[in-house]
């Protein structure tokens, strides 16, 4: 791992332009935990790290805290930790799919350091990525080396030309809840759809999100909840801790009159990006929920897979994750 400097500085501003300047030697550390991994296996050198939890002030106290937001909406700031967001008992259970993203990543150390920024921004965990001596498309290469080696935790939905998943838990959870994100930058701060946080690798195969060297995630901002609106998060893990899923699903919708409306589903780690299901919203959209409308729902959502050699397990898997998370956010007794 290569020395570096940990830089304090105090503001939002300050931060952000001394990262703009020189971003190839410089960048962002919340959490540290991906950040330093990667700069242990030798994948990234900065030699200055700046470091977000200094920025104080009104945009510090806005990156740290869950709040109401004037809207009804609530918005959650990029440094609020996984474990704080898992343990925040005063947001609404309508969006309980993103507390129990959070509380279900990694473990409880890791998501007392964890922020929600970081796992958003976290790099892939391919192997073939992962190992500094193999030079893969993310990394300026050629090809991507999962679709001719172990490809067994690569993606089945979106792949090409590069097949990671997307690594973050947050992801289909904020996708599903249709959040926004703010973002600061040169010209202030601006307000995306989530979903537009998320590259796919057609646009660039060595990055996954669509921020400017130099910009800052500032908050994850929840929208008022719909009139009796759920929402769920369910996955399926091969260890239950110390590792990230192999398929994940989160779900929100209402039921109002015995049927399902205002669905948004997406699937996490099974795609390069948080994979948002259309093929299983059409089918769940104004149905009533049951397992056979469930089942459906979810053989849709994966028909449009295309596995790779190693990787078919993850198509039942998948269909399966989403059932479950149906299930919960519906209320609907699991099938015996
Ligand atoms: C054993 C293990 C199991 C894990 N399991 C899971 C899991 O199940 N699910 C899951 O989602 N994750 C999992 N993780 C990954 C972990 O959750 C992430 O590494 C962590 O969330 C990253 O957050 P951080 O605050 O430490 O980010 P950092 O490492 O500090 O930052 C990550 C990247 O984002 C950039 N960055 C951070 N914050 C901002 C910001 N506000 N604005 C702009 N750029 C920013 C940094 O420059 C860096 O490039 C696991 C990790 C381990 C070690």
């Amino acid at each position: 791992m290569n020395p570096f400097t940990l830089v304090r500085l105090p503001t939002l501003d300050a931060a952000r332009e001394r990262v703009s300047a020189e971003p190839q030697r410089r960048t962002f550390r919340a959490g540290g935990i991906d950040l330093l991994d990667r700069m242990k296996e030798g994948l990234d050198a900065p030699d200055e790290l700046i470091e977000l939890h200094a920025i104080a002030g009104e945009h510090g106290a806005r990156m740290r805290g869950i709040a109401a937001t004037e809207d009804g909406g609530w918005r959650i700031g990029a440094l609020v930790t996984l474990g704080q967001l898992a343990g925040y008992d005063d947001l609404p259970p309508a969006y309980g799919a993103i507390k129990d993203a959070a509380g279900n990543a990694a473990t409880p150390s890791i998501r007392n350091g964890a922020t929600v920024g970081g796992n958003l921004l976290q790099r892939p965990r391919c192997w073939y990525f992962r190992h500094s001596d193999l030079l893969c498309l993310k990394k300026g290469g050629y090809e991507c080396l999962a679709v001719s080696g172990d490809n067994r935790f690569n993606a089945i939905l979106g792949g090409g030309p590069s097949f990671i998943v997307h690594p973050s838990s947050l992801g289909s959870a904020v996708v599903a809840l249709d959040a926004k994100v703010t973002i600061a930058g040169e010209s202030g701060l601006r307000t995306i759809p989530a979903d537009q946080l998320f590259a796919p690798p057609t646009v660039d195969p060595t990055r996954e999100h669509t921020l400017a060297p130099g910009e800052v995630l500032v908050s994850v901002d929840l929208p008022p909840a719909l009139p009796g609106q759920r929402s769920a998060y369910h996955f399926a893990k091969e260890k239950q801790s110390q590792d990230w899923p192999l398929a994940e699903a989160s779900v929100r919708c209402t039921v109002e009159g015995g049927v399902i409306q205002d669905l948004r589903v997406a699937l996490g780690h099974v795609a390069p990006i948080p994979w948002r299901s259309k093929e299983a919203e059409d089918v769940l959209e104004g149905a009533a929920p049951s397992a056979e409308v469930f089942a459906k729902a979810a053989q849709a959502a994966l028909s449009v897979a295309e596995p790779l050699e190693g990787n078919a397990y993850k198509v039942p898997l998948a269909q399966g994750v989403l059932r479950y998370a149906l299930h919960f956010a519906t209320s609907t007794p699991l099938p015996a």
